[in-house]
C-alpha cells in the first residue's frame, strides 16, 4: 500500500479519466504538499490557478496562463486547499477500505487452508505463509492497484466538479489567460 502521499505521476487518461483541467493532476502533488504544510504558506501563486510561481515567472508553469492578465496572489484560497483535499482523501479511504478487503479474503483462505488444506507436514506453517504473502499480495491488488484506480477516478471527478463551480463563484471564465 502507499503512505499517506496519494498522488503518482499520473499519465492523463489514466484509471478511464481524462481531467477537463489537466493542471488539477499537476497541481495535486503541489497541494498536498502544501495541507502537509511541506513548504512555505505565503508565496508568489498563479491568480488563475494557484500553482506556485518562481519570481522570475511570467507565464504560469501549470495552466500556462500570462501573469500580466491572470495576476498573481501571495496565498492559495482555503476553499481551493479543500478540494485537492478532499481528493487526496477519497483516494486514501479506497486504498486502505480495499487493501483491507485484501487483508480479509487472505484471512479466510488462511482458515480454509489450515482447516481443509492437503494434509501436508508443517500445513499450519505453511498455511501461515500463504497468510503472510498472500496478504501482502491481496492488500496490494485490491487496495493500490484496484482501490487506488476508483479512488483516483471518484476523487479526481468531484474535485474537477469543485473547481467547475469555483471558477463559475469566482467570476473570471473557465479558461487559463493565454491570450
Ligand atoms: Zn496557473
Amino acid at each position: 500500500m502507499t503512505s499517506g502521499q496519494t498522488t503518482t505521476r499520473r499519465v492523463e487518461g489514466e484509471a478511464g479519466y481524462l481531467s477537463p483541467y489537466p493542471y488539477l493532476d499537476k497541481l495535486q502533488e503541489k497541494m498536498e504538499e502544501r495541507l502537509a504544510r511541506r513548504v512555505p504558506v505565503k508565496g508568489r501563486f498563479c491568480g488563475f490557478c494557484y500553482g506556485r510561481l518562481r519570481d522570475a515567472d511570467a507565464v504560469c508553469g501549470f495552466c500556462g496562463s500570462k501573469l500580466d492578465a491572470a495576476g498573481t496572489v501571495d496565498e492559495i484560497p482555503q476553499p481551493v486547499l479543500r478540494l485537492y483535499k478532499r481528493k487526496q482523501q477519497t483516494e486514501a479511504r479506497w486504498v486502505y477500505g480495499l487493501g483491507f478487503v485484501g487483508l480479509i479474503i487472505a484471512s479466510v483462505l488462511f482458515i480454509l487452508m489450515a482447516i481443509w488444506g492437503p494434509d501436508i507436514p508443517a500445513k499450519i506453517g505453511v498455511a501461515f505463509l500463504l497468510l503472510i504473502g498472500g496478504g501482502y499480495v491481496l492488500a496490494q491488488l485490491f487496495g493500490t492497484w484496484i482501490g487506488g484506480e476508483i479512488g483516483y477516478r471518484r476523487g479526481a471527478r468531484r474535485r474537477d466538479a469543485e473547481w467547475a463551480a469555483y471558477m463559475t463563484e469566482r467570476g473570471t471564465g473557465s479558461t487559463p489567460m493565454r491570450a
